[in-house]
């Protein structure tokens, strides 16, 4: 899978992807991520990618040319064509249904918006979805589109390693993860469930279950309409 962002602060994406597991999936080939400076198509000797409002207003507007000359460019350099995703506050928000849609697909191109955000026409002609990582406003684009990279990539098979920790994580099947644990089996008199220590692995798995629909009803009620419960998981929650 392909990332191509374009930003003017390059270097913000550095660390995130020198490390860990983003930094593995890079150097195995699994995932490519190519930062490019969106001042590199600025045509003015400052290299100016924003400007006033028109009619009047705080702050300053990215403009569109240096937007529509650097997509342009970006995308005949690998191929498929990129999915041109737009970070904004105005965007469907992130959720694992549409890390999943991103992640289906085998190249996007995150565009990374400062100051008051872009020229309106950018977002219509030149955007193919708008992405939203929460009902709040930060100061630019480039820490959503690391989540973005970030949640995407986990999803890439292989990017994690062992293919089987994606299946009982948060949100899959619309439940939570069940609770973990590890040594010690007491800390300060606050004990492991004994069924955890029994070795016993269907009553573990039972368990598990059991505890993510709990903690699903407890902490994220919205989620179990959509679940993937039995009919018995159901009807149990509805008589409990
Ligand atoms: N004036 C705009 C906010 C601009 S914030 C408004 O009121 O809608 C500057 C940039 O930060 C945006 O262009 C966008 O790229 C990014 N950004 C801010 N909040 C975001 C969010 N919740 N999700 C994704 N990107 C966001």
């Amino acid at each position: 899978m392909r990332f191509d962002v374009l930003t003017i602060f390059p270097r913000i994406f550095e660390s995130p992807l020198d490390e860990t597991i983003l930094r593995r999936a890079i150097d195995s080939g699994l995932i490519e991520v190519a930062v490019h400076d969106l001042r590199a198509w600025a045509t003015d000797r400052h290299r100016t990618v924003d400007d006033y409002p028109f009619g009047g207003g705080a702050g300053m507007v990215m403009k569109p040319e240096p937007l529509f000359a650097a997509i342009e460019a970006i995308q005949p350099l690998a191929a498929p064509r990129a999915t041109v995703v737009l970070m904004s506050p105005q965007g469907r928000r992130l959720d694992h249904d549409l890390v999943g849609e991103l992640a289906a697909t085998e190249r996007l191109l995150l565009v990374c918006g400062r100051y008051e955000g872009v020229d309106e026409r950018v977002r219509e002609h030149l955007v193919d979805i708008e992405v939203s990582v929460g009902d709040f406003v930060v100061s630019g684009g480039e820490l959503p589109a690391l989540l973005v990279i970030d949640a995407v990539a986990r999803r890439v098979p292989g990017v994690l390693g062992g293919e089987t920790s994606l299946d009982e994580e948060s949100f899959e099947g619309g439940l939570l993860e069940y609770p973990q644990y590890t040594r010690p089996a007491d800390f300060r008199g606050w004990t492991v469930p004994d069924v955890l220590l029994s070795g016993h692995h269907a009553e573990i798995e039972k368990w598990r279950r059991a505890q993510r629909i709990a903690r699903t009803r407890a902490l994220r009620p919205d989620l179990l309409a959509a679940a993937d419960l039995t009919a018995a998981e159901r009807r149990a929650l509805e008589g409990g």
